[in-house]
C-alpha cells in the first residue's frame, strides 16, 4: 500500500515526520534509486527500495512495542564506546533491531519501553506528550518538609525550572528515604538533578510507572510485550 514518503521514514525510525520532511526536501532521499524532494509523494514500503543518503532504509514488517526492566549496569544507547553492557543485549529471542523510547541512566533501573516503530517513538518523545513517569528514589538520611515542597512545588536547574512535580515521601530508617517522584518531563537526569538542587543524595533510581503501564512483577532484565490496548492508549 502506499503512503507518503515522510510517514514511511518516520515509521522506520529515521527521522520524525517534520525531520524526514527535510530530509525529503533536502534531496536525500531515494524511492527505487530515484531522488525525491517533492513532498506529497508517496511510495509503497512493502515493494519500493527507500534510501537515506543512499543507504537502505529498513521499513514495513511487525511492529515491536517491549517493556523492559531495565538492571542497573547497562546503557540505553544502542553503541557504547566503553563497551558497557547494552539493553538490547537483555532481549533475546526479539526478531527485530529495536531501540529505547528516552533513556535511564546507566544507574538507573526500571520500566523502560522499546520498540522499531519510529513513529510511535517519536510521539512519545515529543515536549507537547505530555507522560507521568513514575520513580521510586532512595536517598541518603531524612528529607524535611522544605525540601519535600520545593522538590513538588518546581525548582530551578541549569537547564531552567522545572514543572510542579508530584512527591510522597516514607522514611525507612534513620539512614534512608524513599521518595515516589512523579513528573511528565524527561530531561536529563532530571531526578538526580533535582534531588541534588534540594541537597539529598540518590542512592537508588528507578522507574516503576509510565503513563497507565506499570513495572509490575517483571524482575530486572525481563521484558514483555505490550498489549495493542497499551500500545494504543499510551499516544
Ligand atoms: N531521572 C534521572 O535522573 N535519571 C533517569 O534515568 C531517569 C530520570
Amino acid at each position: 500500500m502506499e503512503e507518503r514518503l515522510q510517514k514511511i521514514l518516520s515509521q522506520g525510525g529515521v527521522a520524525s515526520r517534520r525531520e524526514a520532511e527535510r530530509l525529503i526536501s533536502a534531496g536525500r532521499v531515494a524511492v527505487n534509486g530515484e531522488v525525491v524532494t517533492e513532498l506529497g509523494s508517496k511510495a509503497d514500503p512493502a515493494k519500493d527500495r527507500i534510501t537515506l543518503d543512499g543507504k537502505p532504509v529498513s521499513v514495513g514488517g511487525t511492529r515491536y512495542y517491549i517493556l523492559l526492566n531495565k538492571p542497573v549496569g547497562y546503557v540505553t544507547t544502542l553503541k557504547d564506546p566503553g563497551g558497557r553492557p547494552i539493553v538490547t543485549d537483555l532481549l533475546k529471542g526479539v526478531g527485530a533491531r529495536v531501540f529505547p523510547v528516552g533513556r535511564l541512566d546507566y544507574n538507573t533501573e526500571g520500566l523502560l519501553l522499546l520498540t522499531n516503530d519510529g513513529e510511535w517513538a517519536n510521539r512519545l518523545a515529543h515536549p507537547r506528550h505530555e507522560v507521568d513517569k513514575e520513580y521510586l528514589v532512595r536517598v541518603r538520611g531524612r528529607v524535611n518538609p522544605e525540601q519535600l515542597q520545593r522538590l513538588s512545588g518546581g525548582l530551578e536547574l541549569d537547564d531552567g525550572p522545572t514543572a510542579p512535580a508530584q512527591v510522597r515521601s516514607q522514611r525507612e530508617s534513620d539512614n534512608n528515604t524513599w521518595l515516589s517522584i512523579t513528573i511528565h518531563e524527561g530531561r536529563y537526569r532530571q531526578v538526580r538533578r533535582m534531588c541534588e538542587a534540594v541537597g539529598l543524595t540518590v542512592v537508588r533510581l528507578r522507574r516503576i510507572r509510565y503513563g497507565a503501564l506499570k513495572l509490575g512483577e517483571l524482575k530486572p532484565g525481563e521484558f514483555r510485550l505490550l498489549t495493542g490496548a497499551e500500545v494504543a492508549e499510551l499516544v
